[in-house]
């Protein structure tokens, strides 16, 4: 994590993510449990949008690309070929005075950050969280919590190849959750000991892997960009000689300006061959593939692409979060892509009076039919207004006494506050096109400017 400043203040955001209902601490109730998060009704849409979006970037829309679903635990011999069980592990010390620990390679000197005491002599510590299957507890019966979910991936491989047919370069990609026995925590659900990782295992012929190493860094940054994440948070690093993890030849990463600082949102390495020589090495199986233009067998080079789902969550927002002046009021509100949003529309009828409710939840019941939709009848309409504006809510449709007559509604826009006024004959054609991104004073047809912003 390297110094610098984003304009977003975390506790800020976590206040609103709280208060809203986007991420709790979990097991709140028994005083939360350190560094594992619930995400709550608008968290898990968030959640599922930002998955969404990448499956349909990186499986629906490549011909290259096939998904998979593996198992958290496995085979214990996985994590001694993939090297885990040696070497995933932090050096660790604990202060002599107030016992709160650390990882020594991200201290600043040898004192406690917390108390200034004395530290003991740093030890490994693996991060892999070790359970037992079946009813004895024995070595014999040893799993662990995958602490990533590439490993699934390259055991599959030939199952993958002999299924699909597929031939290099392809990728497979995965989303699941990963486990890992942090012992720095904090900053939110930057770090969390339970996550979801999106992780690309891309497959191709030797000699070709820079090229294909330069075009997931750069696709992989448009995909973030097209989620309306801003360029100037973005950062690529690339690894030192020094740090390069055991397995890769080069590594990327792209980081982004967090609150506390620029910090690594997604890796993208060059494993060269290491993770299918090893596997087969272990499992005493021929990893390898056939090319039919040379006629020879060879072991492919992995490209991968490991992204973080708690993290672009957590990016995503902070990007998002911004305050205002709307109609001579402060408000909190996120600026989410309408991809992303959890919801995308709200109808608020402008009364709670009888005569409104029949055609609000008509037009409710419609376009619920196609988006997450809200229904809100409660509070004065501005107050709705910036309930909606605060959870990133793009558009409100608003149901007032003159709709009963001229059978229109008028469209809000979250982030410019214009208003137009639609037929509600074409009102889901309008939001959908709005939605895709058309501008909002785009009017459909027996439509008019209602209000300027
Ligand atoms: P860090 O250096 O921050 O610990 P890492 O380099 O160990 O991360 P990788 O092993 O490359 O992370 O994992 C790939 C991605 O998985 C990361 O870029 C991040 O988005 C996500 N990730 C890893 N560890 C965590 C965690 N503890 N909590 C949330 N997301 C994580």
């Amino acid at each position: 994590m390297t110094e610098a400043k984003s304009k977003v203040d975390m506790e800020k955001l976590v206040s609103l993510c709280r208060r809203r209902g986007y991420i709790f601490p979990s097991s709140e109730i028994y005083g939360g449990l350190s560094s594992c998060w619930d995400y709550g009704p608008l968290g898990v849409e968030l959640k599922r949008n930002i998955k969404d979006a990448w499956w349909r970037a990186v499986v629906q829309q490549r011909d290259d690309m096939v998904g998979l679903d593996a198992s958290i635990l496995m085979h214990p011999k996985v994590w001694e070929a993939s090297g885990h069980l040696e070497g995933f592990s932090d050096p660790l010390v604990e202060c002599k005075s107030c016992h709160l620990r650390w990882r020594s390679d991200e201290l600043k000197n040898d004192k406690c950050p917390e108390c200034g005491g004395e530290l003991t002599e740093p030890r490994l510590f693996n991060l892999m969280f070790r359970t037992f299957v079946g009813p004895i507890e024995d070595e014999a019966s040893v799993v662990y919590l995958r602490p990533e979910t590439a490993q699934g991936m390259f055991v599959n491989f030939e199952n993958i190849l002999n299924t699909t047919r597929k031939r290099l370069p392809f990728g497979i990609a995965q989303i699941g959750k990963a486990f890992r026995n942090e012992v720095t925590t904090g900053n939110f659900i930057f770090r969390c000991r339970e996550f979801e990782q999106m992780e690309i295992e891309f497959f191709v012929k030797p000699g070709t892997d820079k090229e294909w190493f330069d075009y997931w860094v750069e696709e992989r940054l448009k995909w973030y960009m097209s989620l309306g994440v801003r360029k100037e948070n973005l950062k690529l690093r690339q690894h030192t000689k020094e740090e390069l993890a055991h397995y890769a030849r080069e590594c990327y990463d792209i980081n982004y300006l967090f609150p506390m600082g620029w910090a690594e949102l997604e890796g993208i390495a060059n494993r060269g061959d290491f993770d299918l020589v090893q596997h087969a090495k272990f499992s005493g199986k021929t990893l390898n593939y056939y090319d039919d233009e040379t006629k020879e067998h060879i072991v492919p080079y992995i490209i991968e692409p490991s992204a973080g789902v708690d993290r672009t969550a957590l990016a995503i927002l902070c990007d998002a979060y911004d305050e205002d002046i709307a109609d001579g009021e402060p408000r909190a509100l996120l600026h989410l892509h309408p991809t992303i949003a959890p919801i995308k529309v709200a109808v608020l009828p402008l009364s709670r009076k009888e005569t409104l409710a029949p055609l609000s939840k008509e037009v409710y019941e419609e376009l619920r039919q196609c988006w997450m939709t809200a229904f809100d009848e409660a509070q004065s309409i501005g107050r709705r207004y910036r309930r909606q504006d605060e959870i990133g809510t793009p558009f409100c449709v608003t149901i007032d006494f003159e709709s009963l007559e001229d059978k229109q509604v008028t469209i809000r826009e979250r982030d410019s506050l214009r208003q137009i006024r639609v037929p509600i004959d074409s009102l889901k054609n309008t939001l959908q096109t709005k939605l895709d991104g058309e501008d909002l004073f785009v009017l459909p047809e027996g439509g008019k400017i209602w209000k300027e912003g």
